[in-house]
């Protein structure tokens, strides 16, 4: 009997394996499909580690407030990335090079100004920029941008490798990995919980949903009723062009994030629409394509000539306070959800530790508040 049952392999469900394994706890992951099929290894691979600036202009000074703990699980979770590639045997391309919000404007960067000081506020080490810093740090950016903010801890991974990456260092430590087990039902038992899969039936005295956008579903099985959603975004990739983008590029004006990947493919995202068909697969909307290029010509306009060679679409698993859902569930002793909405990525080996010290009751080795996470606290 295994002690510990991860529902989900994407990055924060094969990261939990990984370190129970390491942990010495004997863990099983099922995965409905092949692993690193979902967000995990569809998402831009930003490495985001300031607060999202279209929520905080959204939501306000107040919601920044109450997001700073996932900004420090955030930034816990990038300085993590940065030794993960040692940890793992595996080049995971992460770079952390800075990220750079830009400004067109006065008005956009008054709004800069504003989080740039809740963050500084709230000990980070985030900086305004005048015309002149972003043009030494970022020459390569339109001379028609006024200034940015500037996020030193910011960056990039590759989303193909890192959640793959984690499952076979979990395998090779003894974690059992199981791809294509689907989870249909789940039933508390005396000693724990009874898995039921398309496979077989496992039982384990706890379990961890990591199910991602389905993680709601999973968690009705128990009984809970959680307000976690699915929502198709997309994002589209360039041919690989020289060297050009050093920084996580963002933009003040409107949803935008891009970044050149290590063999020189510009990746535009920033959560633009995509839509659902009629079995709710994620399909790429066209009129969210044009908005999200302008913008991206805006900042770079030399990258007119480049051609878009995909654009694709994906769905990203979300809440509407965008904060983390991390812990037991209430009522539920062995049942733990990790949970990370929008920047699950970045999130990702950080959460996966988080729960992984949960599910043993023993305190993370994280400098977080993992206690604003907690199932039922909002
Ligand atoms: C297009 C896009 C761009 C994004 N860009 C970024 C970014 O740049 N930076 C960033 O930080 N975040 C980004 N995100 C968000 C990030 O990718 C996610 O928040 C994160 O990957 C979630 O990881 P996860 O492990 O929780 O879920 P997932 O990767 O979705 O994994 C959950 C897994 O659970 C499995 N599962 C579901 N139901 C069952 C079942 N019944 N039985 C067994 N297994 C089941 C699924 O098949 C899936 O593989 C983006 C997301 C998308 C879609």
């Amino acid at each position: 009997m295994t002690d510990v049952i991860v529902i989900g392999g994407g990055i924060i469900g094969c990261a939990a394996a990984y370190y129970l394994a390491g942990d010495g706890v004997a863990v099983t992951l099922v995965e409905t499909g092949d692993l690193n099929t979902q967000a995990s290894g569809t998402n831009s691979g930003s490495l985001h580690g300031q607060i999202p600036h279209d929520t905080y202009l959204q939501h306000g000074d107040a919601w920044a407030r109450m997001f700073l703990p996932a900004l420090r699980l955030l930034r816990s979770s990038i300085g993590l990335w940065e030794g993960l590639g040692d940890t793992l045997g595996v080049d995971l391309e992460v770079k952390v090079g800075g990220g750079l919000l830009l400004a067109a404007n006065e008005q956009q960067m008054r709004d800069i100004a504003r989080k740039v000081s809740l963050e500084r506020e709230a000990g980070l080490d985030s900086e305004v920029l005048d015309a002149q810093g972003l043009r030494a740090l970022a020459p390569y950016v339109s001379r028609r941008m006024v200034g940015a903010g500037y996020c030193p801890a910011e960056g990039k991974a590759n989303p193909l490798i890192a959640a793959p990456a984690f499952a076979r260092a979990a395998a090779a430590i003894g974690a059992r990995i199981m791809p294509r087990t689907s989870v249909t039902d789940i039933r508390r038992t005396g000693g724990g919980y009874e898995v039921t899969t398309d496979r077989g039936t496992y039982t384990a005295a706890r379990l961890v949903n990591t199910a991602g956008a389905d993680a709601g579903r999973i968690a009705a099985m128990l009984g809970v009723d959680l307000p976690l959603q699915g929502f198709p975004i997309q994002v589209s990739v360039t041919e690989p062009v020289e060297p050009l983008i050093q920084h996580l590029l963002y933009y003040a004006r409107a949803p935008l994030t891009m970044k050149q990947t290590a063999v020189g493919s510009i990746i535009v995202g920033g959560g633009w629409p995509a839509r659902f068909d009629s079995q709710r697969r994620p399909i790429a909307d066209p009129y969210s394509v044009g908005p999200n290029l302008g913008l991206a010509l805006e900042i770079l306009p030399q990258l007119a000539p480049v051609n878009i060679v995909r654009t694709w679409a994906a769905t990203v698993n979300g809440t509407h306070d965008w904060m983390p859902v991390i812990g037991e569930l209430p009522g539920l002793p062995g049942a733990f959800l990790g949970y990370v909405p929008w920047m699950g990525f970045t999130a990702g080996p950080a959460a996966g530790r988080l729960v992984a010290s949960m599910v043993q009751g023993v305190a993370p080795p994280l400098d977080i508040d993992a206690a604003a996470f907690a199932p039922g606290v909002r």
